[in-house]
């Protein structure tokens, strides 16, 4: 009899073990989560937040970008107590336990949430404490990345630094830069970041996503970055491709985030296979799954259908991701033994 050979099933992205390095607090909560506490603290949200579809966005240009920050900032006034911080959390583990993630690095600028916790310290230790419960109860490994606000006096993002050392033994393994990267320099932050390195953290400041590949070499040059959040603009410069990918410094490239705020008109505009190819590591991520509509299992979703990546490659993008968190050795090498069983299984 002759043998028909079957079609391999379909594997799932879900299973597929993996590691996320870009997902911000308040962007993190479910949707439902936020229409419930926004009914019980009594919080207005505009229609955008409450009509349960991801709102329109479009933050190329100035005006744009303030309205998503504008959202952004109305979404967190939900969170008013140490409940809410603590279901926050779990949720979101929940989430990405459900999504094959076993590592989680998460971003927080504690200073926006420090006046209703009662100050900038007891908001990092209840965040903290909520990561660790919510950790133990998941079996997905949660650290945070302190992140300062571009916006704000370099002053500020200094204060955060030395705040953001004094836990580095804690929970906190990294130190970010967010907000709109067309804003004033890099270098504005510069003293910071040594600060955060030098006490031991990550520097993972956000740039090449509103701003081209200068912005990213700014981060590197200026503050001494070993991971980029999204990164994606180096897709335009092939030598700082060639710099990345010689340095193994990751980019936390966030596909479905890019899309949703015009950085690339269409899925198939991201350039993941550029970047793929030219051996520039990427940690695929959410950003704000609350206001993008979707996860973290999308984004390797994406990959597959929207990029055509193979089984193989979709399992490499998770090995990128899982080499370029701050996990410790030994949860590192569980996680990429579960990538290769997924890939022969
Ligand atoms: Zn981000």
């Amino acid at each position: 009899m002759e043998q028909v050979p079957t079609a391999p099933a379909v594997r799932d992205v879900r299973l597929l073990p993996k590691a996320h390095l870009h997902l911000h607090f308040t962007g993190s909560m479910r949707p439902a989560t936020l229409l419930e506490l926004a009914d019980r603290h009594g919080v207005h949200l505009p229609e955008a937040l409450s009509s349960g579809t991801p709102p329109k966005l479009r933050a190329t240009d100035e005006r744009g970008w303030f309205r998503f920050q504008r959202l952004y900032d109305m979404a967190r006034s939900v969170l008013r107590d140490e409940n809410d911080i603590r279901r926050l959390v779990q949720e979101a583990a929940e989430d990405e336990r459900a999504d094959g993630s076993g590592w989680l690095e998460i971003q927080v600028d504690p200073t926006s949430y420090a006046p209703r916790l009662g100050g900038l310290i007891p908001a990092i230790e209840l965040i903290l404490g909520a990561v660790q419960d919510a950790s133990r109860s998941t079996g997905v490994g949660i650290r945070i990345l302190i992140a300062a606000n571009r916006m704000k006096h370099p002053l500020d993002a200094r204060t955060l630094a030395r705040l953001a050392i004094r836990y580095a033994d804690r929970g906190v393994v990294g130190f970010g830069l967010s907000n709109d990267e067309r804003r004033g320099m890099a270098r504005d932050f510069d003293r910071a970041f040594a600060i955060a390195r030098d006490g031991g953290l990550l520097a993972a400041p956000h740039g090449g996503e509103l701003a081209g590949p200068s912005s990213v070499r700014d981060c590197l040059d200026d503050l001494g970055a070993g991971r980029i959040g999204h990164g994606v603009r180096a897709a335009e410069d092939p030598r700082l491709m060639q710099r990345l990918a010689d340095r193994q410094i990751t980019c936390e490239v966030c596909p479905a985030s890019n899309v949703a705020l015009g950085v690339y008109e269409k899925p198939e505009d991201v350039p993941l296979r550029t970047l793929f190819d030219a051996g520039v590591p990427m940690a695929l991520g959410a950003d704000d799954p609350l206001l993008f509509g979707s996860r973290l299992a999308e984004q390797y979703q994406s990959a597959r259908t929207v990029h055509g990546f193979s089984d193989a490659e979709l399992a490499e993008l998770a090995r990128q991701s899982v080499r370029g968190s701050r996990a410790p050795e030994d949860v590192k090498k569980e996680l990429l033994a579960g990538v290769d069983s997924w890939l022969v299984g």
